[in-house]
């Protein structure tokens, strides 16, 4: 709900400013201060979404809900649909010294852990090979 109603905020009530859980608009979005151009009449509560006017002669509240609709947008619109996407996470693989195994493997095929170590090949905690590459020569 607070998420919503802050990126509904950022929209459509700036400038604001938030007090405890009220966000308090410069300007009620309804009677946008009146002809005496109140301002801080108008607060949004963060936690149950409520809205009021104090300006008397405005009055408005209602519910979060209506206020976005008021501006066009449906509330459960401004949810983030969620993401079926997974999230890729770069491998992290700990890079650890070439392990005894490693080296004899190599040396069999003639491979010098001099090489090796040019190359900067390493191991991971299974001791698996682990052949890092660089981009951009780093
Ligand atoms: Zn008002």
């Amino acid at each position: 709900m607070q998420a919503d109603i802050l990126r509904f905020a950022a929209a459509h009530l700036t400038p604001y400013r938030l007090r405890g859980d009220e966000l308090i608009p410069d300007y009620c979005p309804f009677c946008h201060g009146g002809d005496s151009h109140d301002r801080y009449t108008f607060a949004l509560n963060l936690r149950d979404g409520v809205y009021v006017c104090k300006r008397g002669g405005c009055g408005v509240k209602g519910r979060f809900e209506t206020l976005a609709e008021h501006f066009g947008e449906r509330a459960e619109l401004l949810r983030p649909a969620a993401s079926p996407r997974k999230q890729f996470a770069l491998p992290d693989v700990e890079l650890k010294p070439l392990t005894e195994e490693i080296i004899l493997y190599f040396e069999k095929r003639k491979i010098s852990k001099a090489t090796l170590e040019t190359f900067r090949l390493g191991a991971d905690e299974k001791g698996n090979i682990v052949f890092p590459f660089f981009r951009d020569g780093t």
